[in-house]
């Protein structure tokens, strides 16, 4: 109870509460939303954002277009410096099916480097404002010339149709930089259970996802419904905090289904969604086959290309935390500063840390370096930081109770610190998802987390599949 108290854990007190929604297809009782076992209800840093997306019309300074994607080499140029462009135009491409498009018109100005989604000195290209009156009348859309999918006479033509609409935006998914068309591919290889759009917050403050779902939602269930003709999955769900009740009228027109799941940290991260719909008997996922997740973002822009014909050129990124004076979602162009950006949410003059991503796993960045990228999402601007001091471990289990992949930390840090490779395979280290629920409520201020993820990325795959040595 003491933990319970301290940690912000919510009292039992709350079972039984219902969606709020009457005609919410989710609706229930506590014991049908989704849970995890393990897990914390974070106390938030800060005010939670409203649910309003702001836009931002009026930023006239230069954008930096990263040019890294993150899995390959970076895209190469296709423009010249003092190269006058429109809303739209192809600035950069690669071979592996990756565009940069110009989110604004402007003259491309010198390449340089910026931070872009954590890693630093990554290239970009620089696009000033420009001069001329007439930049703004014309943009040049890439898809304009694309055929709807839905005037096709056949399924194949169809399923074609949306394929090269898809392929011309080079829609990145995950932290690899892995287009959505070679997703796609590679799903023909094997059978797809379901797809999964993911609108649960990681932290009660990074609701961005459910203000998206909310602003846009017949956008994302239709770029939902879409992946889930592509990926030939039998059923599509749209995941989000009970909460926050959605639309689910305008869900089933497209027939996805709407599934409450708990706000306990880290219900939101994908692998820890899934295990979660994989507990509830509706659902049965693992034994059909694959499942994919996608964020409201991608969904938006999957049916911006295919049903819109156009490009999404926005970023809809969220600031939070207790640094910010006016928390909020905005929507910005791909490559604003973010110290621009962390200006307009009204930063605060003794802001400590800023972390882009969730905060107990993101990573402290230098806003006067970083950039808003394609794959922004989440920045946490942190006032009341304080460094920990560890001490010894004092054996009180919190972090084995709490561990949503039912793994005992305390003894994994140990190994790890220990360098016993082989002892930590055995305790199934790789299915730790790097939540850092055990670092952050150990007593001791022991960094769990971080010592088994150096331990993880040591690790030799072939090794492990092979019985090699275990370590690189
Ligand atoms: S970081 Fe890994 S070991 Fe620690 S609580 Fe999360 S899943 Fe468990
Ligand atoms: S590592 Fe920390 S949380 Fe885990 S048992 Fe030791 S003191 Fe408790």
């Amino acid at each position: 109870m003491l933990k319970n108290f301290i940690f912000g854990k919510r009292p039992h007190a709350e079972a039984g509460q219902t969606c709020g929604r009457r005609d919410c297809a989710c609706t229930g009782l506590w014991g049908k939303v989704c849970d995890i076992p393990g897990g914390i209800y974070l106390p938030g840093i800060g005010e939670p954002p409203s649910l309003t997306i702001q836009d931002w019309p009026d930023y006239q300074g230069p954008l930096y277009l990263p040019l890294a994607t993150g899995r390959t080499e970076p895209m190469v140029p296709i423009v010249q410096p003092r190269q006058p462009v429109k809303q739209g135009e192809l600035l950069a491409r690669d071979d592996f099916g990756h565009f940069l498009y110009a989110p604004r018109c402007g003259v491309i100005a010198e390449q340089t480097t910026k931070t872009v989604f954590g890693h630093t000195e990554q290239p970009v290209l620089a696009l000033q404002t420009s001069a001329d009156a007439t930049c703004d009348v014309a943009g040049a859309n890439p898809l304009a010339d694309t055929v709807n999918p839905w005037q096709a006479k056949t399924d194949a033509e169809r399923y074609d149709l949306t394929c090269q609409s898809l392929a011309r935006t080079g829609i990145m998914i995950g932290d690899h930089g892995e287009t959505l068309i070679d997703l796609i591919k590679r799903a023909h290889d094997h059978a797809v259970a379901v797809v999964v759009a993911n609108a649960v917050p990681v932290e009660p403050t990074l609701n961005g996802p459910l203000a998206v779902l909310q602003e846009h939602s017949p956008e994302v269930f239709a770029g939902l419904s879409i992946l889930k003709t592509l990926l030939r999955a039998p059923q599509a769900l749209a995941a989000h905090s009970y909460h926050f009740p959605i639309d689910c009228a305008t869900a089933e027109q497209w027939n996805v289904r709407c599934v409450a799941v708990t706000e306990k940290y880290p219900q939101g991260l994908p692998g820890v969604l899934l295990r979660s719909l994989n507990k509830s008997p509706r659902y049965c996922l693992k034994r059909n086959g694959a499942a994919y997740i996608f964020d409201p973002q991608t969904l938006r822009a999957v049916e911006r290309a295919v049903l819109g014909g156009s490009l999404l050129l926005e970023r809809i990124v969220t600031v939070a935390g207790d640094g910010v004076l006016q928390p909020g979602h905005f929507r910005v162009p791909v490559g604003l500063p973010l110290r621009a950006l962390l200006e307009r949410a009204g930063l605060t003059d003794d802001w400590r840390c800023v972390v882009e991503g969730a905060s107990l796993t993101g990573r402290s960045i230098d806003p006067d370096q970083a950039v808003v990228s394609a794959r922004s999402g989440n920045f946490m601007v942190i006032r009341n930081f304080k460094p920990v001091r560890p001490e010894r471990c004092i054996r009180c289990g919190w972090c084995i109770m709490d561990c949503p992949a039912g793994l005992d930390p305390a003894r994994l840090s140990t190994v790890a610190e220990m360098g016993q490779y082989r002892t930590a395979s055995s305790l199934n280290i790789e299915a730790c998802m790097e939540c850092g629920i055990c670092s952050y409520i150990c007593p001791s201020g022991l960094p769990i987390m971080e010592s088994i993820r150096m331990m993880k990325r040591r690790l030799h795959p072939v090794a492990r599949t092979e019985g090699g040595p275990l370590y690189a």
